[in-house]
Formats: C-alpha cells, structure tokens, sequence
C-alpha cells in the first residue's frame, strides 16, 4: 500500500541519521530538532517507504535508490544484513539470539504496531517486557502487539536507542564471547585475565566413539612386523562407546580415549587480529573443539600426509594418537554440511562448519587460510573466523583445517 514515495528533504536527513545508526537523540542533536519532530519524520519514511522497522527502512532505501551502501553505518548495514536474513528464508533459530536484544524493551517505552502496511495500534508498555521472536505475544500489563513476522513491531521512541541501551550484550555471555559458552563444561574451564582468556580441557569428547573403552581387543600389524594391541580391561563398554561403523576394529588406532586423560590449555586474546604475515600449523593440538577434544592439521607425521591413516579415523574424523583422541575431519558428532561452531584454532579465531551463518550458505570470499570477515550466530558485528574447506577430501571427507593460521598462534600445552 505504498502511496508516496517522494520525502521531504528532512526527512531525507532524519533518513540518514538512521543509517548511520545514530539514536532519536544524536538525531535531535545533530538536526537541530525536537524529539517528537524526529520521531515523526521516522514514523513518515516508515509509511512512505512502506517499511515495518529501521532495518526494514534502509534496505528498502537502498532498493529505492535513495541510499547507497556507502552511505549506510557498520552497525545499521548489520541490521540489513539481519532483516534480509529474517525476511528471506533462513529460518536458523539463533538469529533470534540477535533478535530477543534488539526487541527489549522498557519501561513506558512506545511501541506502535504495523498492520502489514499501515500503523493501525499505538501502545504503551508499562513494564519490562522482552519479546522472543517467533511466537504471536508480547508485552506485560494486558498489552498484546501482534508479532507477523517476528520482525513488525516498531519502536516508537528509537529503533537505533534500543539497541545501544540493550542492557543484555547476547553477544557477550558470562563476560566473554557467547561462543564459547559453547564449550562443553564437563570437559572445559574458563577464565579470563585481562584481555586474554583461557580455556584448559581434559580432553576428552562429549560423544560417541568407538575408541572408547570396550570389551573388544584389537591389534594393529605394525611396519616392523610386530603387533600392537589395545588390551580392554574392562568388562563393560564405556557409555559413549559405539561399534565402529566408518573404520573396523583391524584398523583403528592403538589406545582408548579414556587412555588420554589429561589437560590441554590454551590462552588467547578475547579480540584477535589477523597478523600481516600468516604462520603454518605444526603436528600435535592447533585448536580445541567444543566438544572437549583437540584439532590436529591435515598431517599425521612430519610431512606425512592423513591419507594412510584415513582408514582408522571413526565417523567423527578422529583417532587416537600418541596423545590425544583428536579431529582430522569434519566431526559428524555435532556437525555435517552446516554452520555449526567446531572450536577456537590456537590463533584465538573460532572454526565454523562448512556453512556460514552470515548466508546461510558456503562462503564464496574466503582468504587462503579459509577465513572472512562476517556475522557468525555468536556476534554482533561482523568479526574473522575461519571454516572448514569445503572441498572433498579423497571424495569423502572434509579436511577440519589443512592452512596456516591468519594470526599469531599461542602454544596449545
Ligand atoms: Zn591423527
Ligand atoms: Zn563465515
């Protein structure tokens, strides 16, 4: 029901302001107006443009050729960027992470409603009410504001001020980086000092395996002839333990997780940067899954590549090593074909799945350590992270992180 599309040269102002993420009051202040009079020019381009929000009103201004992407703040290009993702399909629930901050509200905040086109109902909320996006209600004291795509509800006051006064960070959980609370806790502690964090693990998985302990020996035929075997000294399976579906009993590696208890600890900054010259990976640990064990690189020797020990990798791309039950590949456990958090690489740089949550899709814009610079489920802003290469290794499998790090490696002991 768009009716007019020409707006007046201060709403044209109040327009920018907007995209340059500036709050109701910046506004005032840098225009010279009241707050009511920048709230109704918001209100105006909202019916003008035929948008349900801010996020919904610069991407249609872009669309209409009124702004270009130059014009557009870091932080109001993220909200397009998110309003694109909510309204055109991807339906992973944790964009509602980003959503439940950016719809908290207030006390005696303002909220009007859209009904599709037009603003049909102004109501005043008079308790905290947070909305958590994908259901059909709301607000407290007897107030209900239809939800229609869990994105038409508009903030009267300010879209822009809400967000800077989200007093809940969802980026930030337990005073660091929200992805880590994904670490598994029976396996993880983790502190911070200063701006570094530590995560020390006891590395062992949250899954299944079959290199858990069993009651099944097997032996190995090593090169020198000899033969090695895992001796089970146990007459029950370990909980986790599952029979060997990728790999068979005669070619798994010698020892059982539970042999490799022990403690891996990594310190990195809370902030990394990329570093101007890029460092290689060695053998042993270069990341920490979340899952409570380590990653290894593409190589299972000094120049010696993972292709004659594939045979012994179970369906999480693992196997036990001289030291540790570790990832080789894509952990099938918690990720396949997806966007899925897999650990934090040695350089402070978290590895994602294959998929990247910016688009839903794989990344086309990756450097030569498979990294970019996007929005990821556990950020605000668009942040450096790596993913695992999605190209076909021996036409089966997917190389966890065969580069070289992108920035400085701390030593993982
Ligand atoms: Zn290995
Ligand atoms: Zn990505």
């Amino acid at each position: 029901m768009k009716t007019n599309n020409s707006i007046t040269r201060r709403e044209s102002e109040v327009l920018h302001c907007i995209s340059k993420g500036l709050s109701t009051k910046e506004i005032t202040k840098q225009l010279y107006i009241s707050k009511s009079t920048v709230e109704t020019h918001r209100r105006n381009l909202l019916i003008k443009l035929d948008a349900n929000n801010s996020a919904h009103l610069i991407f249609k201004a872009m669309t209409e050729g009124l702004l270009s992407i130059g014009n557009v703040g870091m932080k109001m290009t993220a909200m397009v960027a998110l309003f694109v993702i909510l309204t055109f399909g991807n339906s992973n629930a944790q964009v509602g992470m980003n959503v439940d901050c950016l719809e908290s509200y207030s006390i005696n905040d303002t909220l009007y409603r859209t009904n599709n086109d037009s603003i049909s109902t102004i109501l005043t909320v008079s308790s905290n009410a947070i909305h958590t996006n994908d259901t059909d209600s709301y607000y407290s004291a007897g107030d209900t504001i239809a939800m229609i795509n869990g994105f038409e509800v508009v903030v009267g006051s300010s879209y822009c001020a809400e967000i800077a006064s989200c007093t809940s960070d969802p980026c930030i959980v337990n005073g660091i980086h929200a992805a880590f609370d994904e670490f598994d806790k029976g396996s993880y502690t983790i502190s911070t000092s200063g701006s570094n964090v530590t995560l020390t693990t006891d590395g062992l998985p949250n899954h299944t395996s079959p290199y858990w302990s069993n009651t099944t020996e097997r032996c190995l035929a090593g090169p020198m002839g000899m033969t090695l075997c895992t001796n089970q000294n146990t007459t029950v399976n370990h909980p986790y333990f599952v029979e060997p579906r990728i790999t068979t009993y005669d070619q798994m590696a010698p020892g059982n997780i539970d042999d490799f208890n022990g403690s891996y600890s990594l310190t990195v900054p809370q902030s990394p940067v990329v570093a101007n010259t890029s460092s290689s990976t060695g053998l042993g640990a270069i990341g920490l899954a979340i899952s409570g064990s380590v990653i290894y690189n593409d190589e299972e020797g000094p120049n010696i590549p993972l292709d004659g020990a594939v045979g012994s990798l179970d369906y999480n791309g693992a196997h036990t090593g001289p030291q540790s039950y570790h990832y080789h590949l894509e952990p099938e456990a918690w990720s396949k074909d997806d966007n899925q958090l897999i650990g934090v690489m040695a350089d402070g740089f978290f590895l994602y799945g294959r998929k990247c949550f910016s688009t839903g899709g794989y990344p086309t814009d990756l450097d030569a350590s498979n990294g970019h610079t996007s929005m990821t489920q556990h950020s605000c802003s668009a942040e450096y992270h790596y993913h695992i290469e999605n190209t076909p290794y021996l036409g089966l499998y997917y190389i966890l992180f065969p580069y070289d790090y992108a920035g400085s490696p701390s030593n993982i002991n």
